[in-house]
């Protein structure tokens, strides 16, 4: 059974709980929107899914499809069983938060995926001890050989998702990015909403 289809909103947080065995599917609805994404131990908000922990496991800057993402304990969170983008996300960028829209010259309280994920897990009474760093989907931070990073455009569509299998009981918490400054959410600069779904086990 499929759960409804819940909007993130443009520019703010949600978080969910998905059981074990259930599957989680992030939609780019507009097709230019990064959605950074953390996973939690719904026994032990201190177990989280770690970027770091993930790339030595994977050996890769980015999970494919099959590939299971681990937690800073080192045990399995996270399946992405299925990717209808051009599989280009980021593991490697920090998420955005207050500061960083300060050095970006933003004067004013800017809407940030930090307090997006705090404002998400809020809405069902959880408070983080700590801020795991992000899963950033759709996010496109194509690398040199030499090692160089960029800030580019997404190269995903409307409507594109990522669906992936909770390897234990899991909250789930989504920021659709609200960086306008750069072209990190398209050259339009114009942050959306996306959507995901909850659905049961196959
Ligand atoms: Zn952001």
């Amino acid at each position: 059974m499929t759960s409804a289809t819940i909007e993130i909103p443009a520019r703010k947080g949600k978080a969910t709980h998905v059981g074990l065995g259930q599957l989680v599917k992030v939609i780019n609805t507009h097709g230019e929107q990064v959605v950074d994404m953390w996973a939690f131990s719904a026994d032990d908000l201190r177990e989280y899914m770690s970027m770091e922990h993930s790339r030595l496991h994977l050996l890769k800057l980015r999970p494919e499809v099959g590939d299971t993402l681990i937690t800073n304990r080192r045990r399995s969170i996270l399946t992405l069983v299925e990717d209808t983008s051009p599989g280009v996300h980021d593991t490697v960028l920090a998420a955005c938060d207050a500061r960083r829209y300060e050095l970006l010259g933003v004067e004013e309280y800017h809407d940030n995926c930090s307090d997006n994920l705090a404002n998400g897990m809020g809405d069902l009474g959880l408070e983080m001890t700590e801020e795991p760093s992000s899963f950033n989907l759709f996010m496109n931070i194509p690398w040199t050989e030499d090692g160089g990073l960029t800030l580019a455009e997404p190269v995903t569509k409307p409507g594109d998702y990522v669906v992936f299998r909770a390897e234990t009981d899991v909250v789930v918490a989504f920021s659709a990015c609200p960086q306008d400054i750069l072209p990190i959410n398209g050259r339009a600069r114009h942050p959306t909403e996306a959507h995901f779904q909850v659905q049961a086990a196959p």
